[in-house]
């Protein structure tokens, strides 16, 4: 892209290219038409015909795809909360979330295990609140690098008995980073060595300063084991989400962010998707970064198949030619073939990066070598 032809120039200056190449052949530079010359050699043969070059900025076929259009705030409806669990090792993230699932009664009712699809929804008070499995900060990580965001609301878990710890700090500055609300869980209550006003202390030089204590972070102190305090977790958890009001239109093309993917021996590729906006359908023709496909079948995250799924609601489709990484983008379209070639332009801009990171290696090579 910052080389082009003789030929290429000339049509470009409207002249002949003989005239070009003979003007370099006086300078002593012997060149052929279809031959490459640098940008810097087109803006000095350009200068002698009194014409400025500019670079062309390359489109970017991925970001064109991936940019988000405006959103008619008049279509747009309240949608469940996304959270996670974010904390230091041990402190209860897992634990918690537990005891949040079995809170919720409606998901046990057959009593039988479902496997994980890497997010859940919990009912209550007939509300929905989507929880993802995976550790925020992973999460964040992965999703960050891409520019995308996945959660409203990161449930900051910290034991009443161990306190503030080097991975509470990571957690407060990645959910700070990736701009999400932060609710703290004062976790292991029942134990008989919990502190819940040390946590408070402690974190108020994190600037998250309790409500009772004049500051504006809700602080819920909980025992995973016990459950007390769960439910009230949860209805904080609703209530910061009336404030923030979340929203988003259903009735628009469904795009969506991949929570976990694999290959599952029996069912292909299996890719959990968080909706964000419109409805995803069984039948919609969608890409996720390099694979594409249509949607064979979804499942909801307590194993049942579903035909359609809103914003904020995670479901595992089936259907794709390849296994999606965590954190890509999925977007729906109107038929097969605009599905494909989304992927086929994904997958150039990868061969792209990959040709250039191995020129950038050449070169570098290069040097050492002399
Ligand atoms: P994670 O590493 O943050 O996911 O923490 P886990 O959920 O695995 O919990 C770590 C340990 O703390 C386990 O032994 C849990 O049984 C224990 N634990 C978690 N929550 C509580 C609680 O509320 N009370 C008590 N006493 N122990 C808890
Ligand atoms: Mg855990």
């Amino acid at each position: 892209p910052d080389t082009l032809t003789i030929k290429e120039l000339a049509d470009k200056m409207k002249v002949q290219p003989s005239a070009i190449i003979k003007k370099l052949f006086l300078q002593g530079k012997m060149y052929t038409v279809t031959q490459d010359i640098t940008f810097e050699e087109a803006e000095e043969i350009a200068l002698e015909y009194n014409i400025i070059c500019e670079l062309e900025e390359p489109v970017d076929l991925v970001a064109e795809l991936l940019k988000e259009d405006e959103e008619d705030e008049s279509l747009m409806i309240k949608r469940p909360p996304v959270v996670c669990v974010m904390g230091h090792v041990d402190h209860g993230k897992t634990s918690l979330l537990d005891a949040i699932r079995s809170t919720n009664v409606t998901s046990r009712e057959a009593g039988g295990i479902t496997q994980s699809i890497g997010a859940s929804v919990v009912n209550i008070n007939g509300r929905k609140i989507t929880f993802l499995d995976t550790p925020g900060h992973e999460a964040f990580t992965a999703m960050r690098m891409r520019g995308a965001k996945s959660t409203d609301i990161a449930i900051l878990v910290v034991a009443a008995d161990d306190g503030v710890m080097p991975q509470t700090v990571e957690a407060i500055n990645h959910a700070r980073a990736a701009g999400i609300e932060i609710i703290v869980a004062i976790n292991k209550i029942d134990k008989p060595s919990a502190n819940v006003d040390k946590v408070k202390q402690e974190l108020t030089e994190y600037e998250l300063i309790p409500e009772d204590w004049g500051g504006s972070t809700i602080f819920v102190p909980v025992s995973a084991h016990s459950k007390e305090g769960i439910e009230q977790l949860l209805e904080m958890v609703l209530l910061t989400a009336d404030v923030a009001e979340y929203k988003a239109n259903p009735n628009r093309s469904a795009r969506g962010i991949v929570i976990e993917a694999s290959l599952d021996k029996g069912r292909g590729p299996v890719a959990t998707v968080l909706v964000q906006k419109g409805t995803l359908h069984v039948g919609d023709s969608i890409s996720i970064g390099s694979s594409f496909g249509k949607v064979r079948a979804m499942l909801d995250d307590k194993g049942n198949n579903v035909t359609e799924a809103g914003p904020s609601i995670p479901v595992e489709i089936l259907g794709l030619n390849g296994v999606p990484n965590s954190g890509d983008t999925m977007l729906s379209f109107k038929d097969d073939k605009e599905a494909r070639a989304a992927s086929e332009t994904f997958i150039a801009q990868d061969k792209a990066r990959l040709i250039d990171e191995s020129r950038k290696k050449l070169s570098l090579d290069g040097l050492f070598d002399q």
